[in-house]
């Protein structure tokens, strides 16, 4: 059977003045399936996808072999969301939600002047993998309209100098996915004043993003609509894919950290230790036989 390709994926381009920058991503496979992984509804899902697909933006731009973790921290309906995302297209994730109770009144009404995130932060970290000891760099911002896409705009301007504008969405039909995309266009060096007017005009025009990429969510179609009299020229198309590096050895490291004392207490009373990976929702499951094992195996290294 022919597995058909998905067409998620981002599109770079550069005006031909070389002084605009801008990418367009289109995700809907994507954030549909870690939905399913994750078994979220609604908001949730709307939540998780203008994350995933926010930090693919950040990756977008990132030098091969980093890695850009995006982590976000709200008091709204969202508690916090944790992304890590490749220049290479590939993206893992996941959100938690805040209690009913805790969420403020406001919230649960629709009255909040806030968006769903609330009031809160912001992180990108950048790090280079497999390099340890390397320098990672963070920029941290404060949550200033609790919308992520304003609040990631925000991000560009104030951690890295750059003036840029960020559109996100995630169209819902019940809890099925039938479009998640979005855009970052940036003004580099050499931007003239009137360059930099033009094109928040024509993004001010793109009414609702939501509506637009229901439509059409290639992102050709959303770049020109951004870039519209603008000429620019496409840079790079990359597929983008789930994937997430838990396996056995990672979780087995993690058991070990738990220390004896508390494996033999899970030896005991549970029989089989459950460790489920937060990015993918895998369940890895020790039992009985191989816990046991790992309990000799770490009492003998610690009376070598
Ligand atoms: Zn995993």
């Amino acid at each position: 059977m022919m597995m058909e390709a998905s067409s998620d994926r981002w599109m770079k381009c550069i005006s031909t003045q070389g002084n605009i920058r801008g990418v367009a991503i289109q995700a809907t496979e994507l954030i549909q399936l870690m939905a399913e992984r994750h078994q979220l509804k609604g908001q949730m899902i709307q939540g998780l996808g203008e994350a995933v697909i926010g930090s693919l933006l950040v990756a977008s731009y990132c030098k091969a072999g980093q890695r850009v973790n995006l982590n976000i921290q709200g008091s709204g309906l969202f508690k916090q969301a944790l992304v890590d995302a490749h220049p290479d297209g590939t993206v893992r994730g996941y959100i938690l939600e805040r209690d009913e109770s805790q969420v403020a009144k406001n919230f649960q009404d629709g009255e909040a002047e806030l968006g769903p995130w609330g009031e809160g932060y912001l992180s990108v970290l950048r790090t280079k993998d497999g390099e340890e000891g390397a320098k990672p760099y963070i920029g941290t911002v404060p949550l200033l309209t609790g919308y992520l896409a304003k609040d990631l705009s925000f991000y560009w301007v104030q951690s890295e100098q750059i003036p840029s504008a960020v559109g996100l969405a995630v169209n819902l039909d019940g809890n099925r996915v039938t479009s998640a995309g979005g855009f970052l266009v940036q003004a580099l060096p050499g931007a003239s004043a009137a360059e930099v007017r033009a094109l928040e005009h024509h993004i001010s025009e793109i009414q609702s993003l939501a509506r637009n990429i229901a439509e059409n969510s290639s992102p050709i179609h959303l770049l020109s609509q951004v870039f519209q009299s603008t000429a620019f020229v496409v840079v790079e198309e990359k597929a983008l894919r789930f994937q997430c590096n838990c396996s056995w050895e990672r979780v087995k490291r993690a058991l070990v950290l738990v220390g004896v004392p508390e494996l033999e207490i899970i030896l005991e009373e549970d029989k089989t230790a459950i460790v489920k990976c937060d990015f993918c929702s895998t369940d890895y499951k020790m039992g009985e036989d191989d816990l046991r094992a790992l309990i000799q195996q770490l009492k003998a290294a610690s009376s070598a």
